[in-house]
């Protein structure tokens, strides 16, 4: 089934209800929010000649338009190759050209600088500009009929993985694997109302964009912050007005909006659930943000190749304080999620007995078709039907699964595995600490050590040897850092995530001490 078909039924069946809003404004109902997208379709075939199969670039900070495309996509046949508009305009070229897209839709701002990159590729029909006078022209044709059928394994989204080794990777999910993620929010994830609304905060060309389905199938609003983005004040300032909001947010974001709760004196009233995921998120924050904002989280888990649907914490199990196991449960991130069988096996995929630590293994209906053009890669990934997620964990006897780290970011000291996770966690209980990211360094001695890298509270200090007694007081003596180097921040990437391979990069610099 073509995607867009739920967005066609909305419109049939609640033709006035808002549907996209910038800001507080109601930019468009159900009925026009269809219609632009059937005129947006129908260009892409007529005009640019998109074919059912064809690639459609986007490159644009989170906008209205944003929606239109996908959808106008979709609903030509067309798969979407969502780019995220921070790459530098060399890395969204070679991802234009890798993926063979016909056409490549781009923010303003941005397409000074990509579109003389790619005019030249053979096969693109078209880089138009968000907002200029022929995007205009093209939201002006006469309306498509119907969404062009599609099947299953038909390709829907060709996500680029962030290539953090070597060059990134596209990931192919089809109309189903996003059938199967849409489903299992509804089951696993949270209800959704046709009062709610989805606010998208975080880049909607990653997980936050793929999080429209079960508001599109339900006819509630979705709301583009017209900072194009995450500013804390401003998602406090809409949910407080437009209330029922739903997002999601990377863990650096919660933590920006429970700072600026806590300032501000909000509760997050009319915030109604925040899905956090993407990384790891410590137990010392997200029990503090339930202590600030109250129960509005739920976790999820879930990776490109299975996009937002590995495991789920719900929200009962985030606030619930009376389970004996409470702590434990909140530094997991939850239990399989109804679509998906989840293991933890071995280096030869053998399964683990509960409690051991190895890489965490997928199957089931959201996992991705493969990499795109890349069998080598594909075959590496998913083996015997089963997705090989590169992060290693460990479940419990009530099926909890509880993330160490990914496996290249464990540290192995003196022959020993230390999963840098745990040590963060450690020291994130001191008070002066805000943030923290421990990565292994190359020594002689052990093959590598530990060493942290803090960022203070502001207005406080923290020295190594009031850390090291906390770590004593909290870890093994082995997963004590061997050295604390002091930032004001860590580098982090366009969704929050912190670049482990810069601080690598900048370890390889320095000598040991
Ligand atoms: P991406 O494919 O860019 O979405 O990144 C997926 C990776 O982010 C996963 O393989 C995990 O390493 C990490 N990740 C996603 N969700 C969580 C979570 N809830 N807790 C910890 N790490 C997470």
């Amino acid at each position: 089934m073509n995607l867009a078909e739920w967005l066609v039924r909305t419109a049939r069946r609640t033709p006035n209800a808002p549907a996209l809003l910038s800001g507080k404004n109601i930019v468009a109902n159900y009925a026009e929010f269809a219609r632009r997208v059937a005129k947006l379709a129908s260009a892409l075939h007529s005009r640019l000649s998109i074919v059912p199969g064809d690639r459609i670039a986007v490159v644009a900070s989170n906008c209205i338009e944003y929606l239109e495309l996908l959808y106008a996509a979709w609903f030509a046949g067309a798969a979407v190759v969502p780019i995220n508009c921070k790459l530098h305009a060399k890395e969204a070229a070679w991802i234009v050209e890798n993926a063979e897209a016909k056409a490549v839709f781009v923010s303003e701002s941005g397409a000074s600088e990509l579109v003389p990159l790619i005019e030249n590729l053979p096969g693109l029909a078209a880089a138009v500009a968000i907002d200029s006078r022929e995007f205009a022209l093209l939201r002006a044709s006469e309306p498509m009929v119907a969404p062009v059928p599609r099947t299953r394994d038909d390709l829907a989204w060709l996500f680029y993985t962030s290539g953090t080794t070597g060059k990134p990777k596209g990931v192919m999910i089809s109309s189903s694997n996003l059938h199967a993620m849409a489903f299992s929010y509804f089951v696993d994830v949270d209800e959704v109302r046709g009062t709610d609304a989805m606010l998208y905060a975080a880049p909607m060309s990653h997980g936050a964009g793929l999080y429209n389905f079960t508001h599109v199938m339900r006819g509630t609003r979705h709301v583009v912050p017209e900072s194009g983005g995450f500013e804390a004040n401003e998602v406090l300032a809409l949910a407080h007005s437009l209330r029922d909001i739903s997002m999601f947010a990377a863990p650096t974001m919660v933590r920006r909006l429970v700072d600026c709760a806590k300032t501000e004196g909000s509760n997050g009233d009319g915030i109604r659930t925040v899905v956090y995921g993407g990384g790891p998120m410590y137990v010392a924050d997200i029990e503090e943000a339930v202590a600030v904002m109250g129960p509005r989280f739920v976790q999820i888990y879930g990776q490109g190749e299975s996009p937002m649907t590995i495991t789920a914490l719900s929200r009962a199990l985030v606030a619930d304080r009376s389970h004996p196991r409470w702590r434990e449960r909140l530094g997991s991130v939850g239990v399989a999620q109804s679509c998906v069988e989840v293991r933890v096996g071995d280096e030869n995929g053998r399964s683990l007995p509960t409690g051991e630590t190895g890489e965490v293994l997928v199957r089931g209906a959201p996992v991705m078709l493969g990499y795109w053009r890349d069998p080598q890669a594909t075959a590496k990934t998913i083996r015997d039907g089963w997705l090989w997620t590169g992060d290693m964990g460990s479940l419990d006897d009530d099926g909890f699964l509880t993330l160490k780290d990914r496996s290249k970011d464990v540290i192995i000291s003196g022959g020993s595995n230390i999963y840098p996770r745990e040590v963060e966690e450690a020291l994130l209980l001191h008070p002066a600490i805000s943030e923290v990211s421990v990565v292994g360094r190359a020594s002689k001695e052990w093959g590598e050590e530990v060493i942290a890298f803090v960022v203070a509270k502001p207005g406080m200090t923290v020295e190594t040897p009031d850390l090291d007694r906390h770590c004593l007081e909290h870890i093994a003596r082995f997963k004590r850092p061997k050295s604390y180097i002091f930032e004001s921040e860590l580098p982090k990437n366009n969704y929050g995530k912190v670049l482990k391979t810069a601080l690598r990069a900048r370890l390889a610099g320095k000598t040991e001490t």
